[in-house]
């Protein structure tokens, strides 16, 4: 019988372990093709990916310390936290 194991990543924010598919994968574009930084509805971009769950406090605290500029060691474009906030659908505005 086959068991399908359920991949687990880290979570940027609270750096629990999570099914991969709870989590919202921002990914880094191999250099050949930019290096950019996305996020990655699909999971399944090519490059380097980092996880952020889905709670408010792991994005607030991800972006505060910009988690993912080091998990990519690479600067961050804020327009990558403003599509995960809306993604999250928090309303940037309302800060
Ligand atoms: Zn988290």
């Amino acid at each position: 019988m086959k068991t399908k194991k359920t991949p687990l990543r880290m979570c940027l924010g609270c750096r629990e372990m999570i099914p991969k598919r709870d989590l919202i994968r921002v990914v880094r574009a191999p250099e050949e093709q930019g290096g950019e930084i996305s996020l990655d509805p699909t999971l399944r971009s090519p490059g380097r990916g980092a996880y952020l769950c889905s709670k408010p406090e792991c994005f607030e605290k991800a972006k505060k310390i910009n988690a993912f500029a080091r998990a990519f060691a690479c600067p961050v474009d804020p327009a990558v936290y403003d599509a995960l906030a809306a993604m999250l659908g928090k309303d940037e505005t309302a800060e």
